[in-house]
């Protein structure tokens, strides 16, 4: 076999680890080139909504792609976007909306958003507060206000500094606001970025959305933007459309990508609050918001969300949600049962545990592979971050396959003690 060309992302290709090739999907499986089924538990990392393949979005994507494939999106616009951005404005109660590609490329928009606002109103107001294990993306400024560590310690020289607010662990919440408090009053800081009730990369750290609502209202009365970016966590992934709803708080701007369109296409969008346009809106053009990328607003992309949008409001997607959320708490108690597993936790359709590691040195690294390993030799489709295993899937998912992957779960805690 020729050697293949491909370079792939998180992939350390010297440890020479299989790479299948998927020839097709539906529903919750993956079709290999040899055959295999395999149980994407992982929604093609955090994309896949509905189900893979959903005819609904292919029928939008063909459809379009024949009509109008791009245009150039600066001074020119087209029905699905138009269509997109208004649902949104909707759906979100914040009234613009910013198209880009990928969730890092939202986040860079919310943080030039941020900074524009303050830059427009001669307030020299430029840094960022973050809350200690987010991810945000994996440009320069989205790991920028990120968590430092293996993944960036090459590129730490061009990052910028940030404020860090402590994770709020159960029962020291109180230091999360008071750090908080404390940097909006004494540093001036432009905004406050915060993955809402799931810090996803970071390991499925979860809190509850009483401490999203204070947090939120502590950067409110300091005229501080917040910023919840809910690359992850929106279009249902905590059982509601967005995590924000569980705290009653519409943040000034909001980043939005992965499942936007069911997980078919990459679009983003940064939705932003009246307060943010208006401090760009001029007729002097050095206040324009400078930012594009050359598929902004792709018409393809768009009218696979709207066939999202469309899916939302005429399929019982709620009703889907509720089901795999109820599933996946019974899964919990189940494993929280098991020896070898610590820290079962649930947020709407997640599912995350942590494997007890215990203290033996460089037990810890070699663990990732061997349970990588593990599920894939049972067909399961689950990659765990470091110690921290998860289940994120499609929400059409079997229940009789959810139940293979809470039993793997629970096996895989003797790889631990093996
Ligand atoms: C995945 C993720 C991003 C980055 O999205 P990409 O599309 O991979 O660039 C940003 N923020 C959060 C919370 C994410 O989970």
């Amino acid at each position: 076999m020729t050697p293949s060309a491909v370079w792939h992302p998180f992939t350390q290709h010297g440890l020479g680890e299989p790479i299948p090739q998927v020839v097709r999907a539906e529903g919750a499986i993956l079709v290999t080139e040899d055959g295999r089924r395999v149980v994407d538990a992982i929604s093609s990392w955090w994309v896949t909504t509905h189900g893979h393949c959903h005819p609904r979005i292919v029928a939008a994507i063909a459809d379009q792609a024949q009509r109008l494939d791009q245009v150039i999106f600066a001074g020119w616009t087209h029905a699905p976007a138009e269509r997109l951005a208004g649902e949104l404005a909707t759906l979100t109660g914040l009234p613009y909306a910013f198209f880009s590609d990928s969730g890092s490329t939202c986040v860079e928009v919310a943080l030039k958003m941020a900074l524009g606002f303050w830059a427009n109103r001669g307030a020299a107001r430029h840094r960022i507060l973050v809350m200690q294990h987010s991810y945000h993306g994996d440009t320069i400024g989205a790991m920028s206000v990120g968590e430092r560590g293996v993944y960036n310690a090459a590129y730490g020289p061009l990052l910028f500094d940030v404020g860090t607010i402590p994770f709020p662990h159960a029962g020291a919440e109180q230091a999360t606001y008071d750090a908080l408090e404390y940097a909006c009053a004494q540093q001036s800081p432009a905004a406050f970025i915060v993955e809402p009730l799931v810090l996803g990369a970071g390991g499925m750290l979860m809190y509850p959305p009483t401490v999203l609502t204070e947090m939120a209202r502590i950067c409110r009365v300091h005229g501080v933007l917040f910023i919840a970016d809910e690359v992850m966590t929106g279009w249902g992934r905590t059982g509601t459309l967005l995590a924000c709803e569980q705290a009653g708080v519409t943040p000034d701007i909001l980043c939005l990508a992965k499942g936007m369109t069911g997980g078919s296409m990459p679009l983003a969008v940064t939705m932003a609050g009246a307060a943010i346009y208006d401090a760009h809106y001029s007729t002097d053009r050095a206040k324009t918001f400078y930012h594009s990328s050359s598929y902004t607003a792709n018409p393809i992309a768009c009218a696979a969300a709207c066939a999202n949008l469309d899916i939302w409001r005429e399929e019982p997607v709620v009703e889907r949600i509720a089901t795999l959320a109820a599933r996946q708490a019974a899964g919990a108690a189940m494993l929280s049962g098991v020896a070898g597993i610590e820290n079962v936790r649930t947020c709407g359709t997640i599912l995350a545990l942590d494997y007890a590691v215990g203290t033996g040195a460089g037990y810890l690294s070699d663990l990732q592979p061997r349970l990588l390993a593990f599920f894939r030799d049972r067909d399961l489709l689950v990659r765990p971050l470091g110690n921290t295993a998860y289940l994120m899937p499609p929400y059409c998912v079997g229940a009789e396959d959810l139940v293979r992957l809470h039993d793997a779960l629970a096996e895989a805690a003797g790889l631990i003690s093996a």
